[in-house]
């Protein structure tokens, strides 16, 4: 791993994130998996939005992009679109890419563009003092919720795959293999990927719905976390209270900036207006 880092992220230590956070843990992940692939790190760029984890970029010492709250997927787009070889991973949070971005995101999957996405989903807004979130459990406590939030959280997969997402898949910061192999995966997939990575958040979450420290939160993720080949032999009632990990869906379909490159710049060349 010393030379993973020494290859992959700036001399720009010390880093912001909280002692037990697993925000290290899932951008470790990311930088085994580019390796896994031996992808070019000139050809590889890192874009994110605003918030605890979205500060991976800052660490990564690739071509990286620190935009704004919630514009990390309009802001890759716009990487991809102008370079089409060029790797572009985002990396963003719950509260960045399904609440604020949230318009971004179902149109990114909806484009099949061919991003990767890993979203870090500590369940809570870190960065800004612990406001609930998109993907907030409900009745869980929050700074802006001291009772409980009422609301239902998105199943980000399931959203990632009715707005078109093509490789969709979930892992945990304690099932560290699966999750640099799913980002693998996402990466070498040609189309819009989401990776959820479940992580724990500490500080904030933890602590305000007195969650146990961090390896109580990733003993939590061990014991929760079902892949889903194993599911497939277990009953509703084996299930209950459990979520998925592994990759949940993948098809095929038309990639946006393949599309693009056919259908305007053809057009372009035979001199359309
Ligand atoms: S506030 Fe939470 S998510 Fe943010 S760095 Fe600290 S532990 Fe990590």
């Amino acid at each position: 791993m010393e030379k993973l880092v020494e290859k992959y992220f700036r001399p720009r230590l010390p880093h912001i994130w909280c002692p037990g956070c697993g925000n290290g843990i899932v951008t470790g992940a990311i930088v085994k998996a580019i390796d896994k692939l031996g992808l070019n790190q000139d050809e590889t760029v890192i874009v994110s939005g605003i918030g605890c984890s979205s500060r991976a970029s800052g660490y990564l010492n690739f071509d990286t992009v620190h935009s704004a709250h919630g514009r990390a997927l309009p802001v890759a787009t716009g990487v991809k679109l102008s370079e089409p070889r060029l790797n572009v991973i985002v990396v963003t949070g719950d509260g960045d890419s399904t609440a604020i971005g949230g318009n971004h995101f179902i149109h990114a999957a909806r484009r099949n563009i061919n991003l990767t996405v890993v979203l870090y989903n500590n369940n809570i807004y870190g960065m800004t003092g612990g406001q609930y979130s998109p993907l907030t459990p409900s009745h869980s406590i929050a700074t802006t919720a001291p009772y409980g939030t009422l609301e239902r959280p998105f199943d980000v997969p399931e959203l990632a795959k009715a707005a078109g997402a093509t490789f969709v898949a979930r892992s945990t910061a304690f099932h560290t293999q699966l999750l640099v192999d799913v980002i693998a995966q996402g990466i070498a997939h040609d189309g819009f990927s989401l990776i959820e990575a479940v992580t724990q958040c500490p500080i904030y979450n933890g602590r305000q719905n007195k969650l146990g420290d961090a390896p109580t939160m990733m003993k939590w993720q061990r014991d929760h976390a079902v892949n889903v080949e194993a599911a497939k032999k277990m009953t509703p009632e084996q299930l209950a209270g459990k979520f998925l990990i592994g990759v949940l869906h993948k098809s095929e379909a038309p990639e946006y900036t393949k599309q693009y490159d056919d259908l305007v710049i053809a057009n372009a060349q035979k001199g359309a207006k």
